[in-house]
């Protein structure tokens, strides 16, 4: 494997959605140009645009993303509140209902702003095509991959001009695949000679139905209000304040279930829902456009880590790398984390270099010493970054006896312990605090059983009357 990130010259990254854009940032800070390529035009205005088809779907941002562009981007949240965004405590701004039961709303601490996919992204990118040494070539699609004539090495890409322009080529030092679901890298290394990897994935056959509208007082004015589904009830929903005085709803369908579409079924749908703030919102909202279906059939993480061999000089991160259940929200605070990864190895291996143990591109320093593949640690730390929200994803998921996947006692265990804790969270707002913390990835998920949790969640659940 080839252990050099290579001379701090060219980075490419493909795809200049959210990975691509925080990925730039990241490489921005140790090479001295960064082309993204993309194959959409990104639109003047903030609006939803074709190669993220996600892009008109409720989009939240949890607390932990929100502090990791903070750090990134410093200003961030100010400047999107100054767009019309809004920032709202997370327990006691939001109605969260956890199988069926509200949580307890009680002032948090606990940040989250409401803004729209489109402008986050739209900020981010203006943020970020400030940065010296960083250009976006839109209307450009990727084809594949450029190589070393042993193929130890990739050297750049095959670019095709969407606009009438010849195919051509862009040399590179480092390639960041950040495409999306879409990826093709599996297909890419198998070209160059290599092993696809393995992936992972969970078929929980989500259907998300989004729509926006007037805000005015709907909700009772609350910033969020959101409805898990859980075993026996496939069925959530999400609703979240917006820039431009808007709202934008989703009703979400599990197992295979699909919300509808039409006005009268969407609100028999929203009335079986715990919440009633939904079926509000349907009755008395003032819509602003027409619904928007978007099937998620899988979540999907594929095991990079595990190849023994690959080549130098190339990584895969965002959705490409992962992509979990909508629901969760998880997508874009394990990017921003992934490109905070990057960059410390980068710094770290800078840092390397400036002492003098640079290495002779075979892995070993000067010192004697062996310094680990750079493409290998990425894989590793991307990996670290993925372990969590991936598990509680899929503990999620797997609640759902449809949903195939292996159940281990600890799990069994694990999911009982948790249905109690959501019952007792509806009369103790600290259990409620707890929960959030865990779930915005502020906090490990061994904080849901730390032993005075473990206490108040026994004792809430017996107070509760709720049969064991
Ligand atoms: C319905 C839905 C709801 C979601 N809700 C949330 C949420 O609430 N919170 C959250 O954090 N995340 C959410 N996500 C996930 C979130 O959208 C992604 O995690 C996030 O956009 C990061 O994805 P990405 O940048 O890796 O890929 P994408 O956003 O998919 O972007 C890939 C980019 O690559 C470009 N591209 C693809 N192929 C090529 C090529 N060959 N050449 C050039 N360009 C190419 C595409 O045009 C696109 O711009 C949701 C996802 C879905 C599907």
């Amino acid at each position: 494997m080839n252990t050099s990130w290579g001379p701090r010259g060219h980075a490419v990254v493909i795809g200049g959605s959210i990975a691509g854009i925080l990925t730039a940032r990241a490489l921005s800070e140790t090479f001295a140009r960064v082309t993204v390529v993309e194959r959409d035009r990104f639109p003047e205005q903030p609006a939803p645009r074709r190669g993220v088809p996600q892009s008109g779907q409720v989009h939240g941002l949890l607390a932990r993303g929100r502090l990791v562009l903070e750090e990134l981007f410093p200003g961030f949240t100010d400047e999107v509140v100054a767009a019309g965004a809004c920032l709202a405590d997370l327990q006691a701004d939001m109605h969260w209902y956890q199988d069926g039961r509200l949580v307890k709303p009680a002032v948090s601490g606990l940040l989250g702003v409401g803004v729209s996919r489109p402008l986050l992204e739209h900020t981010l990118r203006a943020r970020v095509a400030g940065i010296d040494g960083v250009s976006f070539r839109e209307r450009c699609e990727v084809l594949g991959l450029l190589a070393s004539a042993d193929r130890r090495r990739v050297t750049g890409v095959r670019l095709r001009g969407l606009d009438g322009a010849v195919g051509s080529e862009l040399p590179a030092d480092l390639v960041v695949d950040a495409s999306g679901r879409g990826s093709r890298s599996p297909a890419w290394l198998e070209e160059l000679g290599y092993r696809r990897p393995r992936e992972e994935s969970v078929r929980v056959r989500t259907t998300y139905v989004a729509r926006l509208y007037r805000r005015e007082s709907l909700l009772d004015g609350r910033a969020l209000t959101a409805c898990s589904a859980y075993p026996g009830t496939p069925r959530s929903a999400i609703a979240i304040a917006q820039e431009g005085d808007r709202l934008l709803m989703s009703l979400g369908g599990w197992t295979g279930v699909v919300p509808p579409t039409d006005d009268a079924g969407a609100l028999a749908y929203a009335e079986s829902l715990a919440a009633p703030d939904f079926a509000e919102v349907i009755r008395t909202g003032k819509p602003l456009g027409e619904p928007v279906l978007m099937r998620f059939p899988a979540s999907v993480r594929t095991r990079y880590e595990d190849l023994a061999d690959f080549p130098g000089g190339y990584l895969v991160a965002g959705d490409a790398l992962c992509s979990f259940n909508p629901f969760y929200g998880q997508g874009m605070t394990v990017a921003a984390l992934q490109a905070l990864a990057l960059r410390d190895l980068l710094d770290e291996d800078r840092q390397h270099q400036d002492h003098g143990d640079e290495d002779h591109g075979d892995g070993h320093r000067q010192d004697g010493g062996h310094r680990d593949d750079p493409g290998a640690r990425f894989f590793r730390a991307a990996a670290r970054v993925l372990d969590v929200p991936w598990g509680m994803a899929v503990a999620g998921d797997l609640r759902f006896p449809e949903v195939e996947g292996v159940r281990t006692p600890r799990t069994r265990e694990m999911g009982d312990y948790l249905t109690r804790y959501r019952v007792a969270a509806a009369d103790d707002a600290y259990l409620g605090t707890v929960l959030l913390r865990v779930t915005h990835m502020l906090d490990g998920p061994a904080a849901l059983t730390a032993p005075d949790v473990v206490a108040r969640v026994e004792a809430g659940f017996r107070a509760s009357g709720v049969p064991a």
